[in-house]
Formats: structure tokens, sequence, C-alpha cells
């Protein structure tokens, strides 16, 4: 037991967190303790799609709260089927199973895979993943994570996840062996610096899995949901991956995921794949009420024109300041630094009065961006501003 005059005592340490407690937020803005406001360009890592506390979501909540909040999983209810519907209904896949998080989303696309390959592919079970990528931090997919480091972290790992390296067609094809059932991506590779999959490489990618009998995986935890300026990163590229799994924004800030697939590929059987909360009503309302705003005509035409525009303002920067230019793909964009300043500017633009301002260095040489897809341009505007003045202070 412990006590103390500090309240965050109690929690288990996991990480270095600033001395700010945050109370409220609202669109692209949040609030401490203090009153302080802060300019959210960080948005729960590339979480709140439509913002801090969206009225829409505020009403999916409040109406599913009152009706039904745990039915069990073993019952079906109205919201997992009409955000299940809406899914199916705007992409290429014809089934969706719920979870909370990404890894756990991403858990059950290696499991369905690898069903796939016992029932299928003589026993195959490797998944080829890439270099940098993130997948979660549950064991397998820190497995199937190319993060440094993280394969002798929690060691042993968990087999199966050779990998290869982004955008070289070559790395990929020269791991294929008997054992290969998969090969599982980020579209644009998020936590690794966003670092987006050319569209010349997907393709090549779908041609690839599509010859040697494989099953394409796209981990859309972070490019998906509007994020990428189409409603999902794949579409950017024309091609049909065989599973996607959601998560972060599909949510907009609830905890919600999901994993989705090609009927043909759909093979689980009773008992194979399930989880206490999956399909959780009070979640898939608000996760409706999300995916339904984000295709609302012109909402994602918009995401991509802010997409341009903060673009176009990094580039101006970056002519400006002597850095490397930036790259991403709608609202998930880096700006190049050219040297490992990215920790100190984030931790000089929170702390900047009489309002802060939060980004994130994905890397210690870039910052990455990730504002509400409803940002405004006179909200990129005052970003700008405020990054300039931190960078003047340096
Ligand atoms: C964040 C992330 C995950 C993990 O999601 P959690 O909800 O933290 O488990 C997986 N894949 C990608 C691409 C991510 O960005």
């Amino acid at each position: 037991m412990q006590s103390s005059d500090n309240p965050m005592q109690s929690l288990m340490y996991i990480t270095n967190r600033p001395d700010i407690v945050f109370t409220r937020g609202s669109g692209s803005w949040i609030f401490d303790s203090e009153g302080k406001r802060y300019l959210d360009f960080i948005q729960g890592w590339a979480v709140n799609s439509l913002g801090h506390c969206h009225p829409a979501m505020i009403e999916a909540l409040e109406k599913q709260a009152r009706a039904l909040i745990n039915p069990s999983p073993a019952f079906y209810n109205e919201p997992m089927a009409n955000l299940a519907t809406l899914l199916t209904g705007h992409s290429v896949f014809d089934k969706v199973f719920f979870a909370n998080s990404g890894a756990e989303a991403n858990e059950g696309a290696i499991k369905l895979a690898r069903k796939w390959g016992k029932k299928f592919k003589n026993g195959a079970y490797e998944i080829i993943t890439f270099d940098h990528s993130f997948h979660g931090r549950t064991i397998a997919t820190m497995s199937a994570s190319g993060k440094p480091g993280w394969d002798t972290l929690y060691a042993p790992q968990v087999p199966g996840f050779p990998k290869a390296e982004l955008n070289d067609i070559a790395s990929v094809e020269k791991l294929i062996g008997e054992k290969t059932v998969a090969v599982m991506l980020e579209p644009i590779q998020g936590e690794g610096g966003v670092i987006p999959a050319t569209r010349e490489f997907m393709r090549e990618l779908r041609e690839l899995t599509q010859r040697h009998g494989l099953l394409l995986i796209v981990d859309e935890v972070q490019s998906g949901c509007g994020r990428a300026g189409t409603l999902f990163a794949y579409e950017l590229a024309g091609i049909e991956p065989d599973i996607m799994t959601l998560g972060k924004g599909i949510g907009g800030g609830v905890p919600l995921a999901a994993l989705l697939s090609k009927a043909e590929v759909a093979v689980f059987e009773a008992g194979d794949q399930g989880g206490t909360y999956n399909g959780n009503p009070l979640m898939a309302a608000v996760g409706h009420a999300v995916i339904k705003t984000l295709v609302t005509p012109g909402f994602l035409e918009s995401v991509r024109a802010r997409g341009a525009y903060l673009r176009e303002k990094l580039l101006e920067l970056s002519a400006e300041r002597g850095f490397e230019g930036e790259r991403g793909e709608g609202l998930l964009r880096a700006l190049l630094l050219g040297k490992d300043i990215g920790p100190q500017i984030v931790e000089k633009a929170r702390e900047l009065q009489p309002t802060g301002l939060l980004l994130n260095a994905a890397r210690p040489n870039l910052l990455r961006f990730m504002p509400a897809l409803n940002v405004t341009d006179d909200e990129i505007d005052q970003m700008m501003a405020m990054l300039r003045t931190v960078l003047d202070s340096l």
C-alpha cells in the first residue's frame, strides 16, 4: 500500500510523462487542470478522428448507454451489426470481427491467416512482415513488428515472422517458401516515421501474393478510417487486400478495433476466436457514429484538402529552415528535420505560454502530425506559427 501527495504515485511506471493532467477537450483543443489550453496535433495518437468530444460521439454514447451496455458476446446486438454493415458497404471486405485494440485485431489477423494456412496451404504459417513496422504490443504482434530491439526485449519471440524491407519487392520474394501463408504490412508505416509504401510496391505485393497463393494483410490501425484522405489507405493503390485490421480512428477515442476479411478467407470455426468485449454495443455505437461522419459526402474531400494545405505549409517551413522536406498521406504527415531535434521541439511546444502545442516526434529526426480529421486551415496556421516560435527559440 502506498500513500503520498502525488496522486499519480499508484500508477505503474511505463514511460516518462510530463507533469500535466488533462481534464477536458473540444475539437482540436485540450485543456489541463490549471486551465491552460493546448492545440492538439497528437489527438490521442491519431485516434480522435473527429477531435475531442465530438457531439455525434457523445450522442451515440449517451443513447446506447441508456439502452444497453453489455448483453454478452454470445449474443447479437444492433450496433455491432450496423457498424459491420457500414464497414463492409464501404470497403472490399465481407466479414468483420470486432476487438478492443489494434494489437488484438492484428492477433486476430495472424490467427485467421494461420487457420487459413492449415486449411488450404498444408499448414503454412509464416507471415512476412517488414523492418521498422509496428503491429502492437502483445507478444505475437511484437514478434511481427520490425521495431529495433523488440526481437530481444521479451525473448523468446513467437516464431514465424520473417522480415523484408518496405518498398523492396525482391526482399519479399526472397523470403517466400513452403511455410509462407501471408504478407502483412502497414500501407503507411506510422510509428516507423510515417513512411508510405509506394503505390507501385502495393501493386507488386498484390501481384506477388496472388501468384504464390498468399494472403495480403493490411494493418490499417493508423492509416485507416480517413487518416490517409481515403476511407482506407489500400484504396490509394487501387488494390484489394484479403484481410485488413482497424483500430485507433475507428472508435474516435473509445477502445474499438476490427478485423475484416474477404468471405472466402473468413474460415474461423466455432470457438476459434472470441473475446469478452467483442462487438460491445457501447463501443460499436460510437464507431458507427464516427464512420457515418467520415462517409458523409464531402468529408474525405475535406481531409484531402486539409492534408494538401498542411503539406504545403510544411514544405514552406522546410525550405525556410533548411529541413529535408515532408512525407505522408492525407492528415498523417511528417516533417523531416535532418537532425535529432524532434524531442526538444515537442517539449518546448508543449511548454509554450499561454497556449501550448501538442506534437509528436515518432523518431528524433522528424515530427509527426496527426490532427483531428476535421481540423481547420486556421488551426493549421496557428500550429505553424507556434512551431516557428519554438524553432526560433532553439
Ligand atoms: C497503434 C498501432 C497498433 C496497435 O494498436 P493498439 O490499439 O495500441 O493495440 C497496431 N498497428 C499499427 C499500425 C498502429 O499504429
